[in-house]
Order: structure tokens, then sequence, then C-alpha cells
């Protein structure tokens, strides 16, 4: 079926079908209007596959997409306009641009987390930018993996664009096969597996993956509003964020305030008896519930640490002072754990913050400049914010995507277009000139060459 569909998908591309922009902007449209009528069925699969809130699926899954689209849809007319250089005058006399072309067919593999937004936001731009595509979502997120099935279908052609549904064995066939361009969102560890599958092909990537993201809040900071601030970022989803920040780094002196002010937001959002809340989001698979309850172990837990096997509930759960080899402070921990680190000196962060690879966000609250720009200049991350957390990711004029282990490539808005459009470089040559500096025989052209400085 793979190889079928993949042909299916060379040949419509040969078409060129889709180097037409009424045609992708036609298409994007009936995408848009079949989200708008599905936005609440597709809630509810968020809802059927790990209780995701309704607000928080709007807001973070159907809402980002739909923002998405209605930018593409505006602006592709736009994007898809050649670019004009000044002529280097070495070419005189001639007009020069950069003409962007879709790469053809595109690979888009994507996690469970936002198992909706990140499956459709890359596709989009892979659209608006004339590719073709096939969409591999998830294998744990079920009932949204088969409602994105659905709609796909719906709208496109399947060598247009087509879903298919399953796990590593279907993931793998998929990269067996000669790709265009490949956009994978998932964890560093397959991140590998999917850039050395690419590199057979000499297929070109974006790979945005994870991290571990610090957070500091020093004295300077608005501790009680750094607190509610850190709270929404790290327990939306359930933490299951890839930019959630995963720990803290917080001055001495501040540190018991933050906790109590952590404390207090988090019964301000979800009430005393945080399990019957409907705000609150499950672990999304079993094994990585089983992960996270194992970082608690030993762990000294200041707040919540409840859990729920049989509805994979684990409480937003404060841990103090962990040691730096226990697990908790190994990886990322992808979930609705928050461990708190007291320094007493800025010279102690980078002890801390340097032990782990380029984290994919990077977040600190402080109200002295200095120390934001020294921070914000020191460190290599993918992207961060200063004084909030995640909401970085919510400008689409601002790239998102990592830096070294946390990834390769950043997107959204204009950023994604381009990222799917290779950029073609034309020169068009006037006919009624032809200076003779380059040809043979070039002792004439000898002594110009040196004279004339600025060849570009
Ligand atoms: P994952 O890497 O396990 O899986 C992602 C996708 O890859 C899935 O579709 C899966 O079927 C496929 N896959 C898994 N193993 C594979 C293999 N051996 N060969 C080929 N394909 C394979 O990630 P996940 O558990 O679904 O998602 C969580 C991770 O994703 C976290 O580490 C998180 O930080 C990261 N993430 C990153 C971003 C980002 O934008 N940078 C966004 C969300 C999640």
């Amino acid at each position: 079926m793979v190889k079928q569909l993949v042909a299916a998908q060379n040949d419509f591309f040969a078409t060129q079908k889709t180097k037409d922009i009424g045609y992708r902007k036609q298409y994007l449209k009936k995408l848009q209007q079949e989200i708008v009528d599905q936005e609440d069925a597709i809630c509810d699969a968020l809802y059927a596959d790990f209780k995701k809130p309704k607000f928080e699926s709007l807001a973070t899954e159907t809402q980002l997409a739909l923002a998405e689209l209605k930018h593409a849809i505006k602006n592709i007319d736009t994007w898809s306009e050649p670019e004009r250089v000044s002529g280097s005058w070495s070419n005189f006399p001639s007009k020069e641009w950069i003409q962007p072309e879709p790469y053809g067919k595109v690979l888009i593999i994507s996690p469970w987390n936002y198992p909706f937004m990140l499956a459709i936001s890359p596709l989009i731009g892979a659209l608006a930018a004339g590719n073709t595509a096939i969409l591999k979502p998830s294998e744990y997120s079920v009932h949204t993996s088969k409602i994105i099935s659905q709609i796909i279908r719906k709208v496109f052609p399947p060598e247009y664009v087509t879903v298919i549904e399953g796990g590593v064995e279907v993931s793998t066939q998929l990269l067996a096969e000669k790709w265009e361009y490949i956009f994978f969102t998932g964890s560093t560890q397959v991140g590998k597996i999917i850039y050395k599958s690419a590199a057979e092909h000499l297929t070109p990537v974006t790979l945005e993956l994870s991290g571990k993201n610090p957070c500091i809040v020093d004295e300077t900071a608005s501790i009680k509003l750094a607190a509610k601030r850190i709270a929404w970022g790290k327990f939306i989803n359930a933490g299951q964020t890839c930019i959630a920040p995963d720990y803290i780094l917080v001055h001495k002196n501040v540190k018991d305030a933050l906790v109590d002010n952590l404390k207090n937001s988090l019964t301000e959002f979800y009430g005393k008896d945080m399990e019957t809340s409907g705000d609150f989001a499950r672990i999304a698979t079993g094994k990585h519930f089983e992960e996270l309850k194992g970082m608690l172990e030993g762990q000294k837990i200041i707040f919540g640490g409840k859990f729920v096997d049989a509805d994979q509930y684990l409480a937003p759960t404060l841990v103090d002072e962990p040691e730096l080899d226990s697990t908790i402070m190994q990886g990322e921990i992808f979930g609705p754990i928050l461990p708190l680190i007291s320094y007493t000196d800025e010279s102690e962060l980078d002890s801390y913050i340097s032990k782990y690879p380029n984290p994919l966000a990077f977040y600190m609250f402080s109200s002295d400049k200095k120390f934001q720009k020294r921070l914000m200049s020191r460190y290599s991350f993918g992207g961060g914010t200063i004084n909030d957390t995640v909401i970085h990711i919510s400008n689409k004029d601002l790239p998102f995507g990592g830096v070294g282990q946390s990834g390769i490539g950043g997107y959204h808005g204009k950023h994604t277009f381009d990222l799917f459009s290779h950029h073609k470089s034309i020169v068009k040559r006037g006919t009624w000139l032809d200076v003779p500096l380059r040809y043979a025989p070039y002792s004439f052209s000898i002594i110009l060459i040196k004279k004339i400085k600025y060849l570009f």
C-alpha cells in the first residue's frame, strides 16, 4: 500500500497541478471548512485519548491550526511570488530572482502529545508551498489519528494527501521510501533514526525534538506572577508539552515564596481535589505513566504526588531538591512533575544548565535587565520567554524549533512555507551586450580582474 501511494503521489506531483496557487488555496479552504465543521468531534477525540480539557483542545489544537490556515490562505499569493534581487554587475545586463518551488512528496510524522495540531500545522505549510503529503500520526493518540484520517480523506484525493495510521512498523516502511522532504516531530532518540533514513536519499529534514528546559527564577522576579505563569505552562496538557519548563532553578531567598505561590496557583486552577477537575488532562500512554511514577520514587514530594492507575492520572507534583543523578534529572520529564533546585549565586547556574544539551525552550523570571541579557546571550536553545512560559510558540512570526539535540529547522507562519520550499536562484541574461572579459585568451582580462575589486 505504501509503495502504491508513494507512486501515486509522484505521478500526481508530476502533473504540475500543485504549482497552481489557486489550486492550493482551494484545498486549504476546504481543509479549513472541514476543521470548522469537525471542531467538536476533534475535541471529543482528544478527550477520548487523554481527557484533554475542551478549552485546551480549542486553544492549543484546533484554533491554532485554524489560525495557521487563515494566515496561509491570506498570504499564499505573496509568499509564492518570486523575490527580485539586485543584479550583480558581472552579470549585466540581467534580471535576477529567487523563486520558491515545492520539493515534491513530503512525509510528516507526528507525536501524541498535541496530536491534532502537530500533524496539521506542518501539513498546512507543506500544501501552501505546493507539495503533496503523507501524514503518519501517532499510534498512541488513536482517536485523534482516526479523525485526522477521516478529515483528510474527505478533503483530499489520496494522491495529493493521505494519512497512514500505524506505529513503528508503518513508520519504518514509510522511511524506506524516497521522500523529497521529511518533517518529524517527536523524541530526540527517534529523531536520530529519522535523520539516518533521510541521509540514505539525501532528503532534507526538519526535526522538532525534545530537551530539558530550564526555568530560572531570581530574587528580583515578581514571585506571585511567576508562580502562576510557571504553573500554567508546566501543567497545561498535564505537562506533556515539549516546551514546558522541565525544572526550576530558584534563588534560595525566594524559594519558599515561590513554592507557596505555586501551591496556591495549582489549587486555584484545579481545586483541592484535583483528580475531579475537568481542566486537567491524563497521561496519554501507559508506558509513559509508569516512567513518570518511577521518577517519583525516592523523591521529596512537597505537593501532589497522587496517582490513579485506572485513569492514568498523575497529580500536579512539586519535587524538592532532587539529586542530579536521579532519573527525574536525567532526561526530559514530559509530565506533571516539577522539580525545584535552589541556587545562591548566579555563578552556580551554569553547572546545572550546561549539564544538558541545548534545550528546546529556556525561561527566566527576573526584572534585572542585565541578568536577562546575560542569560539570553550565553545559552543556546530553541526559543524562550522572559517572565512567562511557553508563549513564544504563539507568535507565527517567530520560527519555532530546536537547535543541536533539540532539533533542526524552525516553522510556523511564513517560516513553514519557506521550510517546505526550495528557493531556486534564477538569472535571466540580456542578449544585447556581451562583455568579453571572461573569455579566453585571458592576457588582457588578467590585468583587468585585479583592478575590478567588486566582481560580485
Ligand atoms: P516518539 O519519538 O516516540 O514518536 C514520534 C513519532 O515517531 C510517532 O508517530 C511514532 O510512531 C514514530 N516512531 C516512533 N518510533 C519510531 C521508530 N523507531 N522509527 C520510526 N518512527 C518511529 O515521540 P512521542 O512519544 O510520540 O512524543 C513525545 C516526544 O516528542 C517528546 O520527547 C517531546 O518533547 C517531543 N515533542 C517535540 C515537539 C517539538 O515541537 N519539538 C513537539 C511535541 C513533542
